[in-house]
């Protein structure tokens, strides 16, 4: 697994820093979002470091499949109502002009019942 040792998110993925645990397999990490928006929000990571939306190619399909899978399955467990009157919104900012702050991929999974802090 490839890490970034200046990396937050890998440290996170690596629990060097705690989170808040939504879901965890080998490849995969999701942990709640330490300044939630909404009633939920959580972040959902590769584990090996991956730096932005813009660095992704063909070879991490597999893995992005398996990340854009697991995102009804996670929002429903945390509280998002049932589709179409509840929902949840998915986002990945993407460098600086995409408002990333983060530069470990993340999406983020935001939900729940209106209103929201932001968005
Ligand atoms: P970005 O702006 O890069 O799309 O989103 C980064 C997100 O990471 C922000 O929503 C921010 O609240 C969250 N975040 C930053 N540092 C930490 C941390 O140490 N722990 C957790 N759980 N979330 C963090
Ligand atoms: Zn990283």
């Amino acid at each position: 697994m490839s890490q970034d040792p200046n990396c937050l998110f890998c440290k996170i993925a690596e629990g060097k820093i705690p989170s808040r645990k939504v879901y965890e397999d080998d490849d995969i990490l999701a942990f709640h979002d330490i300044h939630p928006w909404a009633p939920v929000h959580f972040l959902l990571i590769p584990k090996q470091h991956l730096t932005s939306m813009a660095h992704v190619d063909e070879s991490h399909a597999p893995l992005l499949g398996k990340m854009m899978a697991l995102v009804p399955k996670l929002a429903r467990q945390e509280g998002c109502r049932p589709y179409p009157d509840g929902g949840f919104r998915l986002v990945t900012n993407t460098g600086a002009d995409g408002g990333q702050e983060v530069p470990h991929l993340h999406f983020h999974v935001i939900g729940g019942p209106r209103p929201w802090l932001k968005g």
